[in-house]
């Protein structure tokens, strides 16, 4: 929460829920990434926040962008950043995008096997791709599966098709997982990134950039390391992997880029009991799943509440969103402790929301509009 923040919700005479983005934030936390990956460039991940508010403070700054469809390529050139500066980063492409990308002048792009090699080589001949790796996960989260990436044994062999088919075999990429709270999780995938690195060189490729991916944490309700201790986790990872020679690196922060500039202003819609006896309240609000909260999916995050009312007894209460769909309940395997004097009408703040909130909402379910967003 900031002043700034506080003080437009002060000023807000709308109904409905709303998310507040402080621009400001969001530019101490590229400068903090900046300053502890120097040597970094840095690939914001557009599905974080692609606000165009995000996009033009973060071009103006220096950043780069990672996408993830032709339509968030198209966002970025509208902030005014040149195609040299964004990677379609997606490993799951439609040949025509490819070719759309290459004809806006995207000259870098993301493959995990040969298939998308050959799409990318006849849509984007000459471009420079990387080859995401598979990671486990492990110390994350939200960790993200084994949908993207191949096995680090594989990855020679795709680069070296790349290399035949006329492209530049540029790099590894990997991703430790969204939320990663273990700086040292980087250390195991650059000992494969380093492998690939080697068996490339035997074959007569050298690579030159590792892309360390996204997954650096915004502090929710447990405390996370700083942006300064990854840095150093991360150089140290590099010069036990690579020895004095480091390859270029960039990094894909999302989260931690926006996470913990925004907040969800939200209101109490009913506080109720399912019997007399019921030690657990259901406490319903105006947002939920559908309006923007769908990383509560398995109780994954926890975002932390403010209330009129903290530092009042609390008890546990089961939080659920507005809409008739079952499914939306955020807590309540391990329900959420808040005021016993919680109200209807009462308005709660939903803090570390500025990532992967707004584009989630959906259009119209149940009538609820999507998410309004502003950005200050
Ligand atoms: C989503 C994504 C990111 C951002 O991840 P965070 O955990 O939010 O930092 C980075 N890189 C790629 C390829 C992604 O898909």
């Amino acid at each position: 929460m900031t002043d700034r923040i506080r003080e437009f919700l002060r000023n807000r005479r709308d109904d409905g829920p709303v998310l507040v983005v402080d621009l400001d934030v969001v530019r101490d936390n590229y400068n903090a990434f900046a300053k502890a990956l120097p040597d970094s460039r840095v690939f914001y991940a557009v599905k974080a926040n692609p606000a165009p508010e995000v996009l033009k403070l973060l071009g103006s700054l220096g950043s780069c962008f990672d996408t993830a469809s032709v339509a968030e390529i198209e966002m970025v050139l509208a902030a005014g950043v040149t195609p040299d500066r964004i990677s379609y980063g997606n490993t799951i492409k439609k040949e025509r995008d490819i070719a759309r990308a290459f004809e806006v002048g995207v000259r870098l792009f993301a493959v995990d096997c040969k298939a998308e090699v050959e799409k990318v080589a006849r849509a984007a001949p000459g471009s420079k791709v990387f080859c995401r790796i598979l990671c486990d996960g492990a110390g994350a989260e939200w960790p993200l599966s084994r949908k993207f990436g191949c096995e680090p044994s594989m990855a020679a062999d795709v680069l070296e098709h790349a290399h035949r088919q006329g492209l530049e075999a540029y790099g590894v990429s990997f991703h430790v997982g969204s939320q990663q709270r273990n700086q040292h999780a980087w250390d195991r995938a650059l000992a494969q990134a380093a492998a690939v690195f080697k068996e490339c060189g035997e074959r007569g490729i050298n690579l030159s950039m590792v892309n360390l991916g996204g997954g650096f944490p915004t502090k929710y309700l447990k405390n996370v390391p700083t942006v300064r201790t990854y840095g150093s986790a991360i150089f140290k990872a590099l010069r036990k992997h690579f020895g004095n020679r480091i390859p270029e690196t960039i990094i894909e922060p999302g989260r931690g880029m926006v996470g913990n500039a925004g907040v969800i202003e939200t209101e109490v819609v009913l506080v109720s009991k399912k019997s007399e006896e019921d030690e657990v309240r259901w406490v319903y609000l105006d947002i939920g799943k559908f309006g923007g909260l769908a990383e509560t999916m398995d109780e994954s995050i926890r975002y932390p509440i403010r209330t009129p009312r903290d530092g009042a007894e609390t008890s546990p209460c089961i939080l659920a969103g507005p809409t008739c769909d079952s499914a939306d309940v955020l807590y309540e395997k391990q329900p959420y402790l808040l005021p016993v004097s919680i109200e209807i009408g009462d308005k709660l703040l939903i803090e570390g929301t500025g990532a992967y909130t707004a584009t989630y909402s959906s259009v119209a379910f149940n009538g609820f509009p999507p998410l309004k967003t502003v950005h200050i």
